[in-house]
């Protein structure tokens, strides 16, 4: 099958023209005069991948730890995502919503499964994703006169207006001022600071189970709980972003499944946000709302031209039966539990390089100690950033988050030899520090 499917894909896909081949400066060049300049990229210019593996135009290859940011489920290159996408795009890649298409409902009630009594609606990204909960959110409250969402310090919600307005950190709200109101932020894992914060005008809460951005917090258990009960005291929606620790990554389909195990299955959101894994490189966002609220958003209240396109679809429903056949939800969660204690262990034995491990199945993150001396490299970065270039040159991607914090979010199907392969390579970059 892998055979049928490549060959084609040769020809669909010509080799690029001669001014990108094998030319890290000429790729460059070509974002610095075309591209606008809103990320601080690293020096890397990739150009293929197989498995959890990524290579540059150099031919160097780098163990991807980072998988796009958590979207990677499958890792690069897996013929189930080529076959599915070839397969479909045969029938029909696109229809709008305007159409009926099985894909789109077939996806709707697999996602429902894991979740509860409800229905989803389908966009591209994360933040049409929580664009969506805010919509419904306002729409919920809209005729008691109630739109005000409560979110968290340092979460991340997306890059939209109303999404950094939901953000709990300052520097994506600096310079788009002022901000879409109807949003506050309150420490996280803080049940008090949130009731207290509760207004007139308060119609949902919207958090993370596992802070991503923010620097791979968990929820604890005592305050999903408790975040429900204020929610049915209040009459308010309680919303999830399960956009990064969301499809499988901590061990269940979604992070409060796996914080709240052993207290009952019994507890259910109002809302999940979901993107990212769910269509592993596919752009794909979707939500989940629960079923009394399920038709609140009615024909004309909400859309999108592509969101859950058959060829979106066809992809998040392989996904779905991968994970499901080769049981990387548990593969994630003996993955994860395998490295954090191999972190463990070199925090352990490097605590003037590391000051903290933390997250859930393969979500997790390493804190480097603030008095760590400043790391090679440009000054004027993070050390987190800095430590993550030393990691790019012993071969190793991973994901900076904040000023001190690196995240690992490799595929879902990660091997335990690139699991110690990984560890080894971060121990010869600390190792080198600590010396
Ligand atoms: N929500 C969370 C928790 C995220 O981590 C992200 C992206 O990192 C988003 C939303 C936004 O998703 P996207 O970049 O697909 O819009």
């Amino acid at each position: 099958m892998l055979n049928a499917v490549a060959e084609p894909m040769k020809d669909l896909v010509p080799p690029p023209p001669s001014i990108v081949r094998n030319d890290v400066a000429a790729v460059q060049a070509l974002f610095q005069r075309h591209v606008v300049p809103s990320y601080g990229r690293f020096d890397l210019v990739l150009s293929h991948g197989r498995g959890s593996w990524v290579f540059d135009l150099a031919g160097q290859r780098y163990l991807d730890l980072g998988g796009g940011i958590a979207v990677s489920t499958l890792g690069h290159a897996h013929p189930a995502i080529t076959e599915a996408l070839v397969e479909q795009s045969t029938k029909l890649i696109h229809t709008s919503n305007f159409y009926y298409h099985e894909p789109q409902g077939r996806l709707a009630q697999a996602l429902v499964k894991h979740l509860g009594p409800g229905k989803c609606f389908f966009c591209n990204s994360g933040v049409e994703a929580n664009e969506g909960l805010f919509k419904l959110a306002r729409k919920f409250g809209h005729d008691e006169g109630r739109f005000e969402i409560i979110t968290a310090s340092n979460s991340f919600h997306g890059r939209t207006l109303a999404a950094i307005a939901a953000t709990g950190q300052d520097k994506v709200k600096k310079g788009f001022e002022p901000m879409v109101p109807g949003f506050r932020q309150v420490p996280y894992n803080d049940l008090a600071a949130l009731r207290a914060a509760l207004s007139p005008a308060t119609v949902a809460i919207l958090v993370e189970g596992v802070q991503g951005e923010g620097g791979v917090t968990p929820a604890r258990p005592e305050y999903l709980l408790g975040l429900r009960q204020l929610c049915d005291q209040h009459n308010l929606l309680l919303l999830m972003d399960g956009v990064q620790d969301g499809h499988f990554r901590t061990g269940r389909f979604q992070s409060f499944q796996r914080i709240l195990e052993g207290r009952g299955d019994s507890f259910l959101p109002d809302g999940v946000a979901m993107a990212k894994a769910l269509g592993g490189g596919f752009p794909m966002g979707a939500f989940w709302v629960r079923a009394p609220y399920a038709d609140l958003l009615g024909p004309g209240t909400h859309g999108t031209t592509y969101g859950g396109s058959p060829l979106a679809c066809a992809v998040a429903l392989k996904i779905l039966e991968v994970i499901e056949r080769e049981k990387l939800a548990d593969n994630a969660r003996q993955m994860g539990d395998f490295f954090k204690a191999g972190l463990e262990q070199l925090a352990r034995k490097y605590p003037a390089v590391i000051a903290h491990v933390r997250g859930l199945g393969l979500m997790l993150g390493l804190e480097l100690t603030p008095d760590l001396p400043k790391l090679p490299g440009d000054s004027a970065k993070s050390q987190a950033v800095r430590f993550t270039n030393l990691l790019h040159a012993a071969g190793l991607l991973a994901i900076p988050a904040g000023s001190q914090i690196l995240r690992f979010l490799p595929p879902l199907n990660l091997q335990a030899t690139e699991a110690q392969e990984g560890l080894r390579i971060l121990e010869s970059v600390i190792a080198g520090l600590a010396n």
